[in-house]
């Protein structure tokens, strides 16, 4: 599938499952093969409005060329005079945010598993040069068998090279983007750290009532484990290794995998039924 491909003439459109910012998201139906899709439907004067024609533009082309279990398939796109059309992947429980809120945090298991599914699709992005950027639990969405898809690479860049931009939402930027330094792919490991709290604890561990507060607290890494919450001493270290202000002492990837509360406690399968 390509761009001029298809038309909207292709699909039966089912009930809308979701509103973003620029558009809506329908269930659709490909009316030939009978397969189901999300199809996002994008109004060109929101791009115009917002100058998002180029974070569009690389969301496209990023997400097309990523192909793996645990990331959103974007099967093509299309275009008439008012909408841009993209035909991704149907991710059938929604997202991972609002299982987090209605089960106010996630057990061990439920957590492990989800932060080994996502530190293996970051393997796969970094390789192929992709820093995601953006990573949150709303832009985890879970297909029907309960596996995480990483969905909304609006803030991904394609790259070797350190970078400067400063993007993503406050409560989960790496301290070296706040601080506008260089940046590489290792502001997605600290991310991970961040989910990985948030999973366990239920909130993001430098959540403050402003911005200012939040910021200087990302930056002093003012790293708390509440005793509320009954968290293993395992999960701590992990989370402990991956906030940490300098980014070439966090975990690797491939470390992050091979941690015993990862070993212990991550389903091999990436879905997680209880
Ligand atoms: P977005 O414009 O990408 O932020 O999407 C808005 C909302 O639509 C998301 O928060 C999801 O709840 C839903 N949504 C987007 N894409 C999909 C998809 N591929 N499958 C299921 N739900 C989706």
């Amino acid at each position: 599938m390509s761009e001029g491909e298809w038309n909207l003439a292709d699909f039966e459109i089912g009930k809308r499952i979701g509103e973003g910012k620029f558009g809506k998201v329908y269930l659709a139906r490909e009316k030939q093969s009978g397969y189901v899709v999300a199809l996002k439907v994008i109004f060109k004067a929101k791009l115009d409005k917002y100058r998002y024609h180029a974070q569009i533009r690389r969301e496209i082309e990023i997400q097309r060329r990523l192909n793996h279990p645990n990331v959103l398939r974007l099967f093509a796109w299309f275009h008439d005079e008012e909408r841009v059309f993209l035909v991704l992947e149907y991710a059938a429980r929604g997202e991972l945010y609002e299982l987090l809120n209605s089960l106010s945090h996630f057990s061990e298991k439920r957590a492990a598993t989800y932060i080994a599914s996502l530190a293996r699709t970051l393997a796969y992005c970094h390789e192929k040069h992709v820093i995601h950027r953006d990573i949150k639990p709303e832009n985890l969405l879970l297909d029907i068998e309960g596996r995480l898809k990483l969905a909304d690479f609006g803030w991904a860049v394609q790259s070797n090279a350190k970078r400067h931009t400063m993007c993503g939402t406050m409560d989960y930027l790496a301290p070296e983007m706040l601080e506008k330094r260089a940046h590489d792919h290792a502001v997605d490991n600290w991310t991970l750290g961040i989910l990985c709290y948030e999973f366990l604890y239920g909130a993001p561990p430098f959540e403050a009532a402003d911005e200012n507060d939040t910021k200087r607290r990302i930056v002093q890494v003012d790293l708390k484990f509440p005793s509320t919450h009954c968290v293993s001493v395992e999960a701590k270290d992990l989370i402990r290794k991956l906030l940490v202000k300098d980014s070439s002492k966090r975990l690797s990837i491939q470390e992050i995998l091979k941690h015993p509360w990862i070993l212990r406690n991550a389903d091999p399968s990436g879905s997680c039924s209880e």
